[in-house]
């Protein structure tokens, strides 16, 4: 008997879980991605930081015990009447092979998540750094290291030092405060000892347009963590409008220009070049594609489209409004295969909220719902969170195994 094929578009949070969980003696299912690994965005910025090897912020899609194809390409359009995908390859060859190919189905599963929104501010996206992979995370920590290098050569004046080692996030939401903790235990421990000549000469700003942090957090633990924040040379400036990033500086609204080492941009969210193509319903804000509550992608005129689905932080169920994270692509991507598995579509999908929790460094964190587990209570409840995240067994032991030797010998980055 021939199989149904499912295509997934896709290996973030929602398209690996679902190709994870389907089952392969049903479908014959193929994943289209220019990544053939998933991240582990909760994991990236401790990675960027030196916490973990980068091994462990990504699980690789390709499977020995896994009967799944994979293409490393980019879906450019979707023809819904033919049910064909447009590929195009996305090998990183010198000279680029741009081969264009297309791959049919007859179920699609579309996921392929957001981009980084730098609200086209002035010289953003060219000259800011981002954190959305491990690629992302590998070029923050080699420019972390390039700073450090540089303001201890010869002849660097102590102000040139502080600008070098000046740290700005864009972005005051869990990502930006988790870099900004991450960072601060780097630079207020490891490399205080590594480099005594720069101790005391590195510092943070995170910088948000909105008038306050961790917006999704009650106001006690925002209030809490901008305190923790202080004690450890991380300021935050709110209201805060960035009209331009240059190389070696920002020019904000309020303050003018400020030099520094590196921008870190973490703020904002906007559809990728996928959904901006397709011809379907979507949502006002963002936009996200519109499904219905069986994650059905809805057509123009609000018809449910049998045979395709989207998940993730790329759609949203009408009606709903959730929010862009792995918690929600992860949910939605579990009720999905396991609806195709049992063809068993009585169910609506439903959202379970559960708290958020994030690091504020110094061992300190937040939980919202929690203002009275701020502390090291909170601080455990985040590294169990990021235990909880990891997919496989061997990334356990080994985030565990990463820790102890962190608080054994320091971290690897700083042991030089
Ligand atoms: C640093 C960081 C930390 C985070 N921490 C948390 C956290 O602690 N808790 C939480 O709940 N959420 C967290 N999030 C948010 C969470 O990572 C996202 O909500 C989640 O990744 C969304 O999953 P997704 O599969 O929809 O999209 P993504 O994970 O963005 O994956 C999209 C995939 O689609 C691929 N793709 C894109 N375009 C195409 C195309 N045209 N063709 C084929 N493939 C394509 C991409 O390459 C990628 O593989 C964090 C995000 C970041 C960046």
């Amino acid at each position: 008997m021939t199989k149904e094929s499912i295509v997934i578009v896709g290996t973030g949070w929602a398209g690996y879980t679902v190709s994870q969980q389907l089952d392969s003696k049903k479908f014959d299912i193929t994943i289209v991605s220019p990544e053939e690994t998933s991240a582990y965005t909760p994991l990236l910025a401790s990675a960027a930081c030196g916490l973990f090897d980068f091994s462990i912020a990504e699980e690789p899609v390709r499977h020995k015990s896994k009967n799944i194809a994979f293409y490393k390409a980019r879906v450019e359009n979707v023809d819904f009447a033919a049910k064909t995908c447009k590929c195009r390859a996305a090998c990183e060859i010198e000279g680029g092979d741009m081969r264009v190919f297309d791959v049919p189905y007859d179920r699609l599963i579309l996921a392929p998540g957001c981009v980084s929104n730098t609200f086209e501010t002035a010289g953003a996206a060219e000259k800011a750094f981002f954190v959305r992979n491990v690629a992302d995370a590998k070029k923050v920590q080699h420019r972390l290291r390039q700073l450090l290098e540089l303001a201890s050569l010869p002849g660097v004046s102590d102000q040139e030092q502080r600008d070098l080692l000046h740290i700005v996030i864009v972005g005051g939401g869990p990502t930006g405060v988790e870099i900004a903790a991450e960072m601060s235990d780097l630079f207020n421990d490891d490399f205080s000892k590594l480099y005594p000549n720069l101790k005391g000469k590195m510092r943070i700003t995170i910088h948000d347009t909105a008038h306050f942090i961790l917006g999704s957090f009650e106001e006690s633990l925002r209030e809490h963590a901008i305190e923790s924040f202080s004690k450890r040379n991380v300021q935050v400036i709110t209201d805060s409008k960035i009209k331009q990033v240059c190389m070696d500086s920002i020019i904000t609204e309020s303050e003018g220009e400020v030099k520094c080492g590196m921008v870190l941009w973490t703020a904002g969210n906007k559809q990728c070049a996928l959904v901006d193509s397709l011809n379907v319903a979507k949502t006002d804000r963002l936009p996200r594609i519109l499904t219905d509550e069986y994650l059905h992608v809805l057509e123009i005129d609000r018809s449910p489209m049998r045979d395709v689905f989207a998940l993730g932080d790329a759609a949203d169920v009408k009606k709903f409004f959730l929010p862009t994270t792995a918690e929600v692509a992860v949910q939605k991507a579990e009720y999905l295969a396991n609806t195709l598995n049992t063809d068993n579509y009585s169910t609506p999908f439903g959202y379970r909220q559960r708290p958020l929790v994030a690091y504020i460094g110094g061992h300190d964190g937040v939980i919202s719902g929690k203002p009275e587990w701020s502390g090291n209570r909170a601080w455990a409840a985040w590294r169990s969170k990021n235990l909880f995240w990891t997919r496989s067994w061997r990334r356990k032991l080994m985030i565990m195994a990463a820790w102890f030797l962190d608080w054994f010998g320091g971290k690897e980055i700083a042991r030089a």
